[in-house]
């Protein structure tokens, strides 16, 4: 996380501080932001004490800050309850990070039933599910489980729950993500990490599915060094202001209705 960034001191002000995050984000003409939070004690160190931290930190100001939490079966005595706690603590979304938490988006078929027990309270809690895809270069982590593809399996058995390709699948199977996209009627695209300039080259039909994309940067990921930046490299696409609009914000408030 530190590595090479110079603005690693702000960033430990913003977590130590929701109201400095929100007077940064007023800088940037930012309204809301999500909170991106998950479960991965093997391959990052994240235990199930991100949820409280995430839930207490929005809690300053839900209106704008979206909590997203995690549940990894094998790190809760009951992976569904914790959902329908998490829901209670005031948690909007479930991130899942396939390749850091070692399993694939579908094991709820075979052998994991504690996730299909996670996908289950999300749906009835109406809590979308963030799901990681594309590759990731952090050590340990075990990209075959991040192909966008495993998430098929996922948007046919759970119908009515939001599903959200983070990244979609970049940098290797845009396709995919694409395809699934248009396929079924509850999944959507988040282009955090993806660089706005490459955006058109990996996906040249973005204007089709804008409805469901979702604007993001990923940031203080590694590799995001500004979110200003961004916001201007995306605004300079040759997108119509509509698309803009709609990416930037109308499909994030359609999923997460400003209370
Ligand atoms: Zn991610």
């Amino acid at each position: 996380m530190k590595h090479g960034r110079r603005d690693y001191a702000d960033v430990e002000r913003y977590c130590a501080d929701p109201n400095a995050f929100l007077a940064f984000l007023d800088t940037l003409g930012v309204q809301r932001a999500g909170l991106i939070n998950y479960v991965a004690p093997q391959i990052i160190g994240f235990t199930p004490e991100v949820n409280d931290w995430s839930a207490k930190y929005c809690s300053a100001a839900p209106d704008r800050l979206i909590a997203f939490g995690g549940v990894l079966p094998g790190t809760v005595p009951d992976p569904g309850a914790e959902v329908d706690r998490l829901a209670k603590l005031g948690i909007r979304a479930i991130k899942m990070h396939p390749s850091h938490q070692v399993l694939s988006p579908n094991d709820y078929i075979d052998g994991n039933p504690g996730l299909g027990a996670v996908y289950e309270r999300a749906q009835a809690n109406g809590m979308p599910i963030m799901i990681h895809t594309g590759t990731s270069i952090f050590p340990g982590a075990r990209n075959l489980h991040a192909q966008p593809m495993l998430c098929d399996d996922v948007c046919i058995d759970y119908p009515n729950l939001v599903v959200i390709l983070a990244h979609g699948g970049r940098p290797l199977w845009m396709n995919e993500a694409f395809f699934l996209v248009r396929r079924h009627p509850n999944v959507y695209l988040d282009i955090s990490g993806i660089p706005p300039k490459t955006l058109l080259r990996y996906f040249p039909r973005v204007e089709e599915i804008a409805a469901k994309t979702l604007f993001g940067t990923d940031w203080p990921g590694p590799g995001v060094p500004d979110i200003r930046i961004n916001l201007e490299d995306f605004r300079s696409l040759p997108l119509s202001a509509e698309t803009q609009e709609q990416i930037l914000s109308k499909t994030a408030l359609a999923i997460w209705p400003q209370t």
